[in-house]
């Protein structure tokens, strides 16, 4: 039987078998997999003593393919998002947090130059302030998750096993034991939910007992996050971006990633920040900026800086950049989000986008292809579309403009 009608298989069975050993045909697979590996991760460095450990009576996880197949069908509108993501008790839980680590914070501060407000967002968001650490349904031991996905999961193969060779390397270092070393199915790991390449590279000891234990000792792991964001070029004491008014008439194709202005360009063709007051003018006259509509023209409006873009080398999603930037505004009692969401409109999912580039793509407008995600060139095909309907020309895929996109 293909790799890939095992796996199909398997999620069909994966709630029966989840915490089943694995047997048979899956079993000769995986045998098969971890011999190959084992030579690999030999090669690599990694010693004989340190495979005999890790992969001791190791069987595969079969709730990890679960996890993954469910990771893809996912359609979530930002503000839906946003609600979850910085919620009143996130903050409040946040404040609290940030009041008992103040003095380690500014310690941190002092040492990476990346703002307190910004490192207690970024714990909330990726583990809850470590309370999912203790979630045995969340929780897997990383070496079993990784080297279930290398095995049998062949779109994230590459990845597991690049990751599984430095969770290995992180035994060798004797940072962690197996047992202990946990994570989510895709293997973040710890408060700050590191990778295991990203740990390797970014994770450093705050306490200076020589042990980077970003799973158990949340300094180590804020401490960590912060060094990450200063080698990413986080820049100290500026701000990620501010929300913005546009006014009438403003020309929608100048929300573009790429073209990044002046704030003094800015507010020459009429963009107003909101909550002035609440941000440093001086922080934002060096600065240039593009602008950032997530929800289109009914939404919300931003002015997004560099430090933007350092917050999605952590995570590359722009509403989850957006998310950690809100947080630490809210953590400060800054304003959140002033303008409202559409929320009476239907975003669409990876299906849906597809159906949309292909109707863009035979109407003329080059989508840059058929893939589901909305790209910057997905983004311009729509506004030109949009454009030749006298639509407002913002790039938002939505229910209501697939539709019309059908009817044409
Ligand atoms: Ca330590």
């Amino acid at each position: 039987m293909c790799r890939f009608c095992l796996v199909v298989l398997f999620f069909t069975y994966a709630n029966f078998l989840a915490h089943a050993e694995a047997s048979g045909q899956e079993g000769r697979i995986f045998q098969e997999w971890q011999i190959n590996f084992e030579k690999k991760a030999l090669l690599n460095g990694i010693t004989a003593e340190v495979l005999e450990k890790a992969f001791k009576s190791l069987k595969p996880d079969l709730s990890v393919l679960e996890a993954a197949q469910n990771q893809a069908e996912f359609k979530r509108a930002i503000w839906d998002y946003l609600d979850r993501a910085v919620s009143v008790k996130r903050l409040k839980k946040g404040k609290k947090k940030y009041a008992l680590l103040k003095e380690d914070l500014l310690k941190i501060y002092q040492t990476y130059s990346v703002e307190p407000e910004i490192l207690v967002a970024i714990w909330g968001l990726e583990s809850s302030y470590g309370e999912i650490l203790n979630n045995e349904k969340i929780v897997k031991n990383v070496v079993r998750s990784l080297s279930t996905l290398a095995a049998f999961d062949e779109r994230r193969a590459n990845f597991a096993t690049a990751q599984l060779i430095a969770a290995l390397k992180i035994l060798q270092n004797g940072d962690i034991d197996a047992n202990h070393m946990t994570g989510s199915w895709a293997g973040a790991m710890g408060h700050t939910q590191f990778i295991p390449t990203t740990y390797l590279q970014f994770a450093v000891d705050f306490d200076g007992d020589s042990k980077r234990n970003i799973w158990h000792f949340e300094l180590d792991a804020l401490a960590s996050a912060a060094h990450y964001l200063h080698q990413s070029g986080w820049q100290k004491d500026l701000p990620w971006g501010v929300e913005v008014a546009l006014p009438k008439g403003f020309d929608y194709f100048l929300a573009d990633k790429n073209l990044k202005k002046s704030l003094k360009d800015w507010q020459r063709l009429g963009v107003k920040i909101l909550n002035e007051g609440s941000i440093k003018a001086n922080t934002l006259t060096k600065q240039s900026a593009y602008l950032y509509l997530p929800s289109g023209y009914q939404g919300p409006a931003f002015l997004l800086f560099k430090n933007f873009d350092v917050l999605k080398r952590y995570n590359n999603a722009n509403a989850y950049a957006l998310a950690i930037g809100l947080i630490s505004n809210g953590l400060k009692d800054k304003p959140l989000v002033v303008a409202e969401w559409p929320r009476h409109l239907k975003p669409l999912d990876k299906n849906e986008v597809e159906v949309a580039q292909r109707l863009l793509t035979e109407s003329g407008f080059d989508a840059g292809g058929i893939d589901g995600l909305v790209g910057p060139k997905t983004r311009r095909a729509v506004r030109s579309f949009q454009k030749s309907k006298q639509l407002v020309p913002d790039g938002f895929l939505t229910e209501e403009l697939l539709k019309r996109l059908q009817i044409e």
